[in-house]
């Protein structure tokens, strides 16, 4: 884990980084609270290490601004502090700190404190991991999602590049449950998972939107390559193999595709690749459709028995 100690005094980083040296942690540094800050964007450490009396921002706004940030609110801050006036202490604590150490400190105290902190951020983010995956099929769920969409909206407003998205749906797959049960249509849910984490990039964010719906958000690679993917993703559920008492069952996916190049805001990003998966159902389904204006491209699968 990663500890970011912030104080204007090179004397005391060095005593801190010091007294940390056996602890299993990677210690940053920094001398000022505006380096703080920027340190601890970029590399989100599991917990800060905060002066209060600092030049050019004190601990206090440091911790503020870090706790107003989505980025970096669930990194918790101890202060390290000089200052033993309990309405300092009181305000440390009410600005978001979760501890609070007077120095000159005790090495054993600060080492058992950082300890018990990490011990806490480490079963903080194991429920955040996991408030974020799909039980049955290990992907990201919707929750995760809707976070990275809007992640990767707001990164191309700001950076430009592309982004791309793939919405699939199972075809009649009430009709799976129905004749084969739950548990056999649970089967199916996960072959498809299967697929789309096999045939899409490493850097691809798959998801289970919900029920028999899966979308795979792809930066980097525009709307074209994203349906060429698609159409690998359909051809391998149609030849996946899922079988109930013997019987091999007849699965297939419907994709819709769209770019976010030209369109103005997230929810049309996202309504163009539903409205292609519409399209592509309404045309009998096991077919990628990709939304206008760029709609150069259709595959349609034929199923085997056609
Ligand atoms: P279409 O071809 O138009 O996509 O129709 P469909 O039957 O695939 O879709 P519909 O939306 O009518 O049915 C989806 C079904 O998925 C209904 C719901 O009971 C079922 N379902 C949702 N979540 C799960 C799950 O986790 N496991 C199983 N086995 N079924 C689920
Ligand atoms: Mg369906």
């Amino acid at each position: 884990m990663k500890v970011l100690i912030v104080d204007d005094s090179h004397d005391a980083l060095a005593v801190a980084k010091a007294r940390l040296a056996k602890e299993k942690i990677e210690t940053l540094c920094a001398d000022s609270g505006r380096r703080g800050l920027e340190l601890a964007r970029c590399e989100r450490p599991d917990l800060v290490l905060l002066d209060v009396d600092m030049p050019d921002l004190s601990g206090f706004e440091v911790c503020r601004e870090l706790k107003a940030d989505p980025n970096t609110c669930m990194i918790p801050v101890i202060f390290l502090t000089a200052s033993n006036d309990t309405r300092n202490k009181v305000k440390g604590l009410d600005v978001g700190g979760v501890d609070y150490i007077t120095k000159p400190f005790d090495a054993f105290e600060l080492r058992a404190r950082v300890r018990a902190v990490l011990r806490t951020k480490h079963l903080q983010d194991l429920l955040i991991r996991y408030s974020h995956i799909d039980p049955l099929t290990e992907l990201n769920n919707r929750r995760a999602l809707m976070k990275r969409l809007q992640e990767e909206w707001d990164k191309l407003q700001h950076c430009g590049g592309q982004l791309s998205v793939m919405m699939t749906d199972i075809d009649h797959f009430k009709q799976i449950n129905d004749t084969y049960g739950h548990l056999t249509g649970d089967e199916v849910i996960k072959l498809v998972a299967d697929v789309l984490r096999e045939q899409c990039r490493e850097s691809d964010f798959a998801a289970r939107y919900g029920g028999d719906e899966f979308t795979v958000l792809a930066s980097g690679i525009d709307a074209s390559q994203t349906a060429e993917t698609a159409e690998r993703c359909r051809q391998a559920i149609q030849e996946g193999d899922v079988a109930s008492e013997n019987e091999s069952i007849e699965i297939s996916a419907s994709f819709g595709v769209a770019d976010a190049e030209g369109l103005d805001s997230l929810e049309a990003f996202v309504n163009a690749a539903d409205e292609a998966l519409y399209k592509a159902k309404q045309q009998g389904g096991n077919k990628v459709e990709q939304s206008e204006p760029s709609n150069i491209e259709c595959h349609t699968g034929p199923r085997d028995s056609d």
